[in-house]
């Protein structure tokens, strides 16, 4: 539920290489893909996987805001701008879009700030953050009464589907976006080969 490609300047993350990766994967078929402040990324995923039946790429988006980044997931559009955290939650309520908190108590992540808005779920797990800041967040779900989702925040190759999301939903961009706000879902995250 959060990938990063070439699109954003700081992923090495080629379209085609996490194409292939869902392709070749014996259970990951879905990836969103987020990349910093723009969803040129995603469409350009999003036409490579389109020759491949039985996988799918959600266009989505991760939006700088001055107080912690948010995922916006099933967009082709930007928000618009100023891109403050109110504006970017009811671009994503006003567009059927699902608003996440990424990595709330990572750099860049709007910790206890998050509880003043209406997001649709937490990002509970990060492939990129400690432990405690994953912690954290899952305490943060439970306080506000959200889904959690997770996510690897791959911006290297090597990083993509070691953290995924149990989807209870159909290869369907809109089923699952419905299921990620009724919280249809599961984290059980990956580390290699360590399940935890
Ligand atoms: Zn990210």
């Amino acid at each position: 539920m959060h990938v990063h490609t070439t699109y954003s300047s700081d992923s090495a993350v080629q379209p085609k290489t996490l194409v292939e990766q869902l392709v070749n994967h014996n259970f990951i078929k879905v990836a969103a893909v987020t990349d910093h402040d723009t969803v040129k990324g995603c469409g350009v995923t999003r036409q490579l996987a389109s020759a491949y039946p039985d996988i799918l790429i959600i266009p989505g988006v991760e939006i700088s805001t001055p107080h912690g980044d948010i995922l916006v997931l099933g967009t082709e559009e930007m928000p618009p701008s100023p891109w403050t955290v109110e504006n970017v939650v009811d671009f994503a309520r006003d567009r059927g879009c699902v608003s996440v908190v990424a990595h709330p108590y990572r750099e860049y992540g709007l910790g206890d700030l998050a509880r003043n808005y209406k997001f649709d779920a937490i990002e509970v797990f990060n492939g990129g953050s400690s432990s405690s800041a994953n912690k954290s967040a899952q305490d943060l779900a439970k306080l506000m009464g959200l889904p959690g989702v997770a996510g690897s925040d791959a911006h290297q190759p090597a990083e993509l589907c070691t953290v995924y999301t149990e989807v209870q939903a159909s290869l369907d961009i809109d089923e699952i976006l419905k299921a990620l706000k009724k919280g249809f879902v599961a984290v059980p995250a990956i580390r290699g080969s360590i399940r935890f």
